[in-house]
């Protein structure tokens, strides 16, 4: 009779154990099974990588804005409509431009068109009506040559007195300073200027 009960219990406890063992076995198996799953889930890797990807663009595009040096130089081009001369001013950036990125720099300057834009130079762009102060015409004033300036609103102004007589000057030279002769620039007036001293 003890003999059965041993053999009863060692079954039981065989039973139990196949079973435990067969749970645990199945348990760690779908563990692993997710874990390769995951790994080879390749669309939700993909995704992570992306947002990863994104977060480290919009890291890079905060680190990397480019603000305004305090040793900016700022240009202003105003570009003449009737002439088509763009004219271009260089200054020391202004103390209250300094750190501002290009969106705030646009809501500085609403009239103007950010031309070029980086730390050390912002270049900034206007169309303007009328012509440059760089036109200037060449006139016969009482047998003397006289250069007037050309204002912004096409008004000729008197500049300098040359001090050159027309007298001494070629026929076609006289015809043509008599019809007005324009000139583009300073470095143009002083040549042509040259040419009749
Ligand atoms: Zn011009």
């Amino acid at each position: 009779m003890k003999k059965w009960v041993y053999i009863i219990c060692f079954l039981l406890i065989f039973v139990i154990a196949i079973f435990t063992g067969k749970y645990l076995y199945n348990y760690f198996n779908k563990e692993n099974d997710n874990t390769v799953q995951n790994e080879n889930y390749y669309p939700s890797e993909i995704e992570v990588n992306d947002e990863y990807l994104n977060e480290v663009d919009t890291i890079q595009t905060i680190t990397e804005e480019e603000k305004i040096s305090p040793n900016a130089v700022l240009v202003l081009k105003k570009q003449y409509i009737e002439c088509g001369h763009t004219i271009k001013e260089y200054s020391q950036i202004p103390e209250d431009l300094v750190n501002l990125n290009k969106e705030q720099l646009i809501k500085e300057y609403p009239d103007w068109e950010i031309d070029n834009f980086s730390s050390l130079e912002v270049d900034l762009l206007k169309q303007v009506e009328g012509v440059c102060n760089e036109h200037y015409i060449l006139r016969d004033n009482e047998g003397i040559i006289t250069v007037y300036k050309i204002n912004n609103d096409g008004q000729e102004v008197l500049f300098e007195d040359t001090g050159i007589s027309t007298e001494y000057l070629t026929i076609n030279d006289r015809m043509k300073i008599e019809e007005g002769i324009k000139v583009y620039g300073k470095e143009e007036l002083n040549s042509v200027l040259e040419d009749y001293e």
